[in-house]
């Protein structure tokens, strides 16, 4: 069953008429998740229906962005009937950890299986969420004007040979948040926002529209050099759009900090409810979100990659974006830090006027 999002204004009362029906504790735990998630690709569809075929146990979604699922969850406190919430961004799972919205738990199974940079830092009650799948921030270039050495590093982004070139989304949306948050652990916060400065002195524009709009703005010459992350990117490289194929065989692609600390990497991620009414279900789903199977679906669904140990998939999307090479050097700070530096980050952003 899908749930449509509603406007905030109805979101308490929504909880209990569209849900209340079919999760009390009494009938709970037995064959039903209430499930609360910012993903919404196809394939998820079947990762759904496959846990279902698996377990018995029936899922009940409510489709909305993160920041709409934050705001239900605090609206609906003590009565929310979600028992698994999905979020895509390390800054928001850490919101809703600070925010305590999320019940910890206790999986020696997820523990053995997400890497500790991928979840949370455990604490005596257990851990808060665990990330399943990663994508990379990245930079994509204009071949023609921009020398790909020009743009290896996160930092040269700020150098003053850039002037002028760079497109970016909004500096307090959380890819951005959590990218800086990241440099901020790479380099120290004098430096960090130093460098926030010089990207704000080499922007073409002011930040406009989502990621997808950047890689466009290169294209149509508005800029030279965009941030993106991985997935909007291999859905260019996938798109049979005359256009895309245009686009994409003007841009190069060029994985940040390969010789250094590796490219900042960011995960999609899920957690159980703070008052899950069916807290066993709960887990046996977040434990199947680390299965192979699961896997596959939740990674290559939306171009990412997977994040449990011994699980690879084959994307050739993701190959080409590579150079034809199966992986990158990623950054090895944990996005729980990343998602703590926002913050500190935000304030940065305000000092340096980046939009
Ligand atoms: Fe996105």
């Amino acid at each position: 069953m899908k749930l449509k999002f509603l406007p905030s204004a109805l979101i308490a009362a929504a909880a209990f008429v569209t849900l209340a029906g079919y999760t009390t504790p009494a009938q709970a735990q037995e064959k039903v998740l209430n499930l609360y998630s910012a993903r919404h690709y196809s394939t998820d569809e079947a990762l759904y229906n496959n846990f279902t075929k698996a377990t018995g146990i029936k899922i009940n979604r409510v489709d909305a962005d993160d920041a709409g699922i934050l705001a239900r969850l605090k609206a609906e406190g003590a009565a929310s009937p979600a028992d698994v919430i999905l979020l895509v961004d390390a800054a928001r799972l850490w919101r809703g950890e600070v925010d305590g919205l999320f019940a910890p738990v206790k999986s020696k199974a997820l523990e053995d299986l997400i890497p500790a940079q991928y979840r949370a830092k455990p604490t005596p009650e257990g851990t808060a969420w665990f990330g399943y799948s990663t994508r990379a921030r990245v930079v994509v270039y204009d071949k023609a004007k921009v020398k790909a050495d020009d743009v290896d590093t996160y930092a040269k982004l700020a150098d003053p040979r850039n002037k002028g070139k760079v497109c970016t989304r909004s500096g307090s949306h959380p890819y951005n948040l959590s990218l800086f948050g990241s440099v901020v652990e790479q380099t120290n916060p004098q430096a960090a926002e130093a460098w926030l400065k010089g990207l704000v002195d080499n922007m073409a524009r002011a930040p406009k529209g989502g990621d997808t709009d950047q890689i466009r703005a290169v294209g149509a010459g508005e800029c030279q050099i965009a941030i993106s992350n991985t997935y909007y990117i291999a859905r260019l490289i996938k798109s049979e759009a005359p256009a895309d194929k245009a686009l994409m065989d003007k841009l190069g692609i060029m994985f940040p900090n390969q010789t250094t600390g590796g490219t900042h990497v960011n995960i999609a991620g899920g957690a159980m409810a703070k008052n899950a009414k069916n807290p066993d279900n709960a887990v046996k789903f977040l434990e199947y979100l680390a299965s192979p199977e699961a896997q596959n679906y939740f990674a290559n669904g939306n171009n990412e990659w997977p994040t449990a140990k011994g699980v690879n998939v084959s994307n050739p999307a993701l190959t080409a974006m590579l150079g034809g090479k199966a992986s990158f050097k990623a950054e090895t700070i944990s996005a729980s830090v990343v998602g703590m530096n926002q913050v500190k980050v935000q304030q940065m952003l305000d000092r340096v006027g980046f939009k």
